[in-house]
């Protein structure tokens, strides 16, 4: 027994040593436990304020966007998922460490392992949950999902609001802006009005639709143009030949009345010597039988000589039948002979006379034949002509009413670019080197070398260094002749100075310009319409330098003048004081054109300088009457110089010659503002800020044809400001100047008292010159030679 105690004691001992061990165990596992337990707090602690941060942002979200009730339901629904998710996540951990400590202690009676079936049993409770909690878990992402995309979905919409504020922010904000400068305008205060462009393209798909379609149509026309230019040129080679077969006809004609004639002079001849003949046959014949009959009376005369007689009358001739059977037998025969001669003879003579008779009848009626046979060919030829005639004027006046179409499809702003040749004054070297090329195919685009980048503009023409005053002339002849017609028209030069636009308006002596070839044309035209029309065309010379107006062929030409509204409430402007020359030849003109001259060399040190400073003008006005109809038309060709347009300001100029380019900005701006205004048909068209757009009103707005000449230098040197003309050209093209209307009015014939205002206002007195409020004052060309004699005279005694 005390054995066996002693083996239970030392067992006990034993057991109670393994129960020391295994509670040692227990304790390690369980600070373990603890430690673990912490760490998991730990992580839950970071999971929670996550979970916390993401459900602020949501708060932040739904503040902003306004939550619903589902969404507030849907964070609700995976907050507690969160918690769940956390949860199994905890409930798996302690399960994991379970697992090993059961794997670690495998001892079978111990109260672990009831403790461990309880908590399996609740561990499969538990993953049943988390099982379910998975699946509510699937179902709540893919409601995640979906509140998301819709959440996006408002997101942008949002976006798509905002941006759509922002665009009607700025076209409020455009607007305003708009109204502010018509107010400003309006209130037409001094300041200076800095204008800013913004080139805003709004192109709506009908307006581009609208677009497309006059395109093909211009098209369409411009092949109509040359397919009735084929036909022009056909039916004129057709006219041609007609011609020459007249001619032909003619000749031939000429010809057959020629032989005619011949043929009547030798018939005539023939009829003499055929009269010789019978003359000459008879004289015969009468000769002979005076002979026979001698012979026969000799023979009678013997015979009775000889005593036999028989009782006869001596007249043989009276009855000489009676008698026959007395005459010899001789006698006899020889009379039987010649009665059948005679007989011939005279069948002969009388046929002969016949013919005579009937000859000149027989010529007359062949003469008539062909006579009406050449007429009726002359008729053909003629109704062919005056067919062909019609069809070539009517060819003739569908052309024009396509070329007016062309021309009014293109728009009434032409702007055309002139380069002008290298010239000694660039120098040498890389800074004269040419910058600009164009293009072989496109007689409308230049490109510009600038800074080693080549820039390239579309224009309505581009003429070449080569193009002559000639070439250049031909494009704008049509404008030029359309102010007979009524129309007003502006041709500007535009461009720095150096750049050739004086030499395009008024050219050299030897090779006018536009100036001259216009006058010269007006005169060619005007003669032709002389049977219809009577046309008076009068010119005037001005000049805009800072800002103000003087008439270059004035007495006072130092006189600034104003721009006036017209007192007869027309709306016209006209200037009082502004001399206003007659012209009628090219020898008028050369003396309106040196007199003026004068003026400004006697007005300036510097006329080069000068020049460049001021806007030249000259005004042509074609005042036209129809006699038949009473219709008068009146047409204004404005011929302006501008002056340069280089940018002065920026180089630091100082006192009058700041003042002169500030001015010089102004006006071209202003020109530039005006067209803009034009262009995008603004109720206002801010005519009043410069001089120059004032007194070119009525030749600007509504049924005016404008045409911009740019002129650029060539030279690398002056590229940038070649650059700065070409951007102004391209923006100024593509302005349109609304529908061409003619400007004719029906009138009746005028009253005496209208007479009398023309009178004075064209009048030659020397007395209504240049008064203010009378008009246009007038002078003949005679008194014009006088008065440019008289400044002659005092340039030589003022030396
Ligand atoms: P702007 O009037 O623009 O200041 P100009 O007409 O005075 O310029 O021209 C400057 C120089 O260039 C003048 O000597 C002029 O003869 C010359 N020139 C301009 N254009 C041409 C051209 N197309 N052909 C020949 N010479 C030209
Ligand atoms: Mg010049």
């Amino acid at each position: 027994v005390m054995a066996s105690m002693a083996h239970l004691q030392k067992e006990k001992l034993q057991l109670q040593e393994e129960l020391l061990g295994l509670q040692e165990k227990l304790a390690a596992r369980e600070n373990d436990e603890l430690s673990l337990s912490l760490q998991l707090q730990g992580q839950v602690e970071t999971l929670k304020a996550k979970l916390l941060e993401q459900a602020q942002e949501i708060g932040r979200l739904r503040s902003e966007l306004g939550g619903t009730d589902a969404e507030k339901h849907r964070d609700l629904l995976a907050a507690e998922n969160e918690r769940l998710r956390q949860e199994m996540k905890a409930c798996e951990g302690e399960l994991r460490e379970l697992r090993r400590q059961q794997q670690q202690a495998p001892c079978r009676d111990c109260p672990h392992l009831q403790e461990s079936a309880g908590l399996r049993e609740q561990l499969s409770q538990l993953q049943r949950e988390a099982e379910e909690t998975r699946a509510k878990l699937v179902e709540l992402d893919l409601e995640v999902q979906q509140k998301t995309n819709r959440l996006a979905e408002v997101e942008l919409r949002l976006k798509d609001s905002l941006a759509e504020r922002a665009e009607e922010e700025e076209r409020l904000s455009r607007r305003l802006r708009d109204s502010q400068e018509t107010i400003a305008s309006l209130k037409s205060q001094p300041q200076q009005i800095k204008y800013i462009i913004k080139t805003v393209e709004v192109e709506s798909a009908k307006a581009k639709q609208a677009l497309c379609e006059t395109q093909s149509r211009n098209q369409y026309l411009q092949e109509q143009v040359g397919m009735q230019r084929q036909v022009l040129k056909e039916m004129e080679q057709q006219l041609q030949s007609s011609q020459k077969t007249e001619a032909q006809l003619r000749a031939q004609i000429m010809m057959y009345e020629a032989e005619l004639e011949r043929a009547h002079g030798q018939m005539v001849e023939e009829m003499q010597a055929m009269e010789e003949e019978k003359n000459h046959a008879i004289e015969e014949a009468f000769s002979r039988a005076q002979v026979e009959m001698k012979a026969v009376h000799e023979n009678l005369a013997g015979e009775e000589g000889a005593g036999v007689s028989q009782g006869c009358p001596s007249s043989v001739a009276a009855s000489p039948a009676p008698h026959l059977c007395l005459v010899p037998a001789g006698v006899r025969t020889n009379l039987l002979t010649l009665q059948p001669a005679l007989r011939t003879l005279t069948h002969d003579y009388n046929s002969l006379k016949r013919q005579v008779r009937d000859f000149p009848l027989l010529l007359q009626e062949t003469l008539r034949s062909a006579r009406a046979e050449i007429s009726q060919a002359i008729e053909e030829v003629h109704s062919t002509n005056r067919e062909l005639l019609r069809k070539y004027r009517r060819e003739l006046q569908l052309r024009k009413k396509c070329h007016n179409e062309l021309v009014r499809l293109k728009g009434n702003i032409r702007v055309f670019g002139r380069v002008r040749p290298i010239t000694k004054e660039d120098g040498e070297g890389p800074e004269a080197s040419n910058a600009v090329t164009f293009d072989t195919d496109d007689d409308a685009v230049l490109h510009l070398l600038h800074k080693g980048k080549q820039v390239s503009f579309e224009l309505d023409k581009v003429f070449p260094p080569q193009a002559s005053q000639e070439e250049v002339f031909q494009e704008v002849q049509a404008l030029v002749t359309s102010c007979i017609d009524g129309y007003n028209v502006c041709i500007f030069a535009y461009g720095q100075t150096g750049a050739g636009k004086t030499y395009t308006m008024e050219g050299t002596a030897a090779n006018p310009g536009i100036n001259q070839r216009a006058l010269q044309l007006l005169f060619s035209e005007v003669r032709g319409k002389a049977a219809d029309w009577d046309y008076t065309i009068t010119v005037s010379a001005a000049e805009i330098y800072n800002e103000a107006l003087r008439d270059l062929l004035g007495k006072e030409p130092q006189e600034k003048l104003e721009i006036k509204l017209c007192p007869d409430g027309s709306g016209q402007l006209y200037v009082p004081g502004l001399t206003e020359f007659r012209v009628q030849s090219v020898e008028d003109i050369n003396q309106v054109f040196e007199f003026g001259h004068v003026k400004r060399v006697t007005e300036c040190t510097n006329l080069n300088e000068h020049s460049s400073r001021s806007h030249a003008l000259l005004i042509i006005t074609v005042r036209g009457l129809d006699h038949s109809t009473g219709l008068r038309t009146t047409g204004k060709l404005n011929l302006v110089d501008l002056a340069g347009s280089e940018r002065v300001g920026r180089s630091g100029a100082e006192g009058s010659r700041l003042r002169e380019a500030q001015h010089i900005n102004k006006s071209l701006s202003a020109l530039g503002d005006v067209i803009y205004a034009l262009r995008s048909r603004q109720g206002h068209v801010p005519f009043r800020n410069s001089k120059l757009t004032y007194l070119l009103q009525d030749s600007l707005s509504g049924d005016s044809k404008t045409l911009m000449m740019v002129q650029v230098s060539p030279a690398e040197k002056n590229t940038s400001e070649t650059l700065c003309s070409l951007k102004f050209a391209e923006r100024v093209r593509s302005v349109e100047l609304g529908p061409v209307s003619r400007k004719a009015e029906l009138v009746s014939w005028p009253s005496q008292e209208q007479l009398e205002v023309t009178k004075g206002l064209l009048g030659d007195s020397p007395g209504s010159a240049a008064t203010p409020g009378r008009g246009h004052a007038s002078h003949s060309p005679g008194q014009l030679s006088g008065r440019t004699a008289s400044i002659r005279r005092k340039l030589q005694t003022s030396g």
